[in-house]
């Protein structure tokens, strides 16, 4: 005769054990549990770290980070938004940042809310604007990071060098044409690559 599970010898070896052993289960919520460190928990934007490129919106697989050009000329900005509540935890973010300090999971598994912002999380830049079309260039803090990485090369490139000047303080002004066509002396503006084409070809 075939006996019950609960007196099958394996199942009472395995019931009396447990019997006398520390529980698997965690106690929450009456006391606060600790995830493991490698656990994937809410993906928190670090500011020191994130240039604002925006590489982690492009590899998010739920597409659940936007990226928002404010291109008002007082104060353009870039906005990174991360939208908590259509996340899946992959990682792919933290894995692809190309600073690898932009953004973390962290090991946070407990968030509650009510209204949307209460599941996002903010990222906002300086971002750098063509003076010849008013288009976007990219954020301050995104070609500084490229200029140093890049050390004396990046002076090859016209944009990372304005920069780079205006950071040492040695360009008050951009050299601006007399001209209303673009001229070729426009090349030491900040300008988009399609305005720097453009310039580059003024005879
Ligand atoms: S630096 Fe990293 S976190 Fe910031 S926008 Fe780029 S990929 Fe995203
Ligand atoms: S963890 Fe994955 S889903 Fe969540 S923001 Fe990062 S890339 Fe997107």
């Amino acid at each position: 005769m075939r006996l019950p599970a609960i007196l099958q010898p394996r199942v009472l070896r395995e019931a009396l054990a447990s019997l006398f052993s520390k529980p698997f289960t965690t106690r929450f919520p009456d006391e606060p549990f600790t995830p493991d460190e490698a656990f994937r928990g809410r993906p928190r934007f670090v500011e020191e770290g994130c240039v604002a490129c925006g590489a982690c919106a492009q590899v998010c697989p739920p597409k659940c980070i936007e990226v928002i050009d404010d291109l008002d000329p007082r104060r353009p900005t870039r906005t990174l938004i991360q939208h908590l509540d259509a996340c899946i935890w992959c990682g792919q973010c933290e894995r692809h940042c190309p600073t690898g300090a932009g953004i973390e999971l962290t090991t946070e598994w407990e968030f509650l809310g009510v209204r949307p912002e209460d599941f996002e999380e903010r990222v906002q830049k300086e971002l750098l604007l063509c003076e010849v079309c008013g288009g976007p260039v990219a954020p301050t803090d995104q070609l500084r990071w490229l200029y140093r990485r890049l050390g004396p090369i990046a002076f090859a490139n016209p944009t990372l060098l304005l920069v780079a000047l205006r950071d040492l303080g040695t360009l008050d002004a951009s050299v601006k044409s007399a001209s209303a066509e673009v001229q070729r002396a426009d090349r030491l503006r900040m300008q988009c690559p399609k305005c720097r084409r453009s310039t580059s070809y003024v005879a």
